[in-house]
């Protein structure tokens, strides 16, 4: 038989029966386990998923990394779905290294297998987003400056201000606030 290939590195064959595998890292193409370093956090923000067969999924980690002398252990499952299911989650309480870790003083190893759960060749998609943060990255300005739609006089307000009572010409107006959007 020959292999398929594809020229899209997280593209790979279909997963036989009973067979398990490792999740492709997008900006990379590497199999996982993935390693983060000391000084930062590791939050899973999305896991969405399609499959034409029963599929298990299992999130391990490490605490220190591999490279640092750690060993992956069974964190959750974080997907048991059967065939054909269609699967999309933005998790508000989600898994996160400040668990293990809350002054992430250490390194970390993280990885997601996939196991065919039916009983034939499985194909289809899976993707979990996650947040590599720093820490002590430096927060947004905590002021922003705002103009007035009706005089547009320009105004310095807090940065999560909404409604702004313009200082010049005394009318009320308003605006969004997205200081608490992080980069993803
Ligand atoms: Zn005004």
């Amino acid at each position: 038989m020959v292999a398929h290939q594809s020229p899209i590195s997280w593209v790979k064959p279909p997963l036989a029966s009973g067979a398990q595998a490792h999740l492709i890292v997008l900006a990379t193409g590497a199999a996982m386990p993935y390693a983060t370093p000391a000084g930062y956090t590791f939050t899973m923000v999305q896991k969405d998923w399609t499959c034409n067969e029963d599929i298990d999924i299992w999130l391990y980690g490490s605490t220190p990394s591999e490279a640092d002398g750690g060993s992956l252990e069974l964190i959750a499952t974080p997907g048991i779905s059967p065939g054909g299911d269609n699967i999309y989650i933005n998790p508000v309480y989600t898994y996160t290294s400040l668990t293990f870790d809350p002054l992430s003083s250490y390194s970390h190893s993280w990885d997601i297998v996939v196991v065919n759960r039916g009983a034939g060749n499985m194909e289809g998609g899976i993707v979990f987003a996650v947040i590599m943060e720093a820490i002590g990255t430096p927060p947004l300005p905590d002021k922003k400056q705002c103009q007035c739609p009706f005089c547009h006089h320009l105004q310095t307000v807090k940065v999560g201000t909404t409604v702004i009572v313009c200082e010049n010409c005394g009318k009320t107006y308003y605006v969004q606030d997205f200081s608490r959007i992080r980069e993803l």
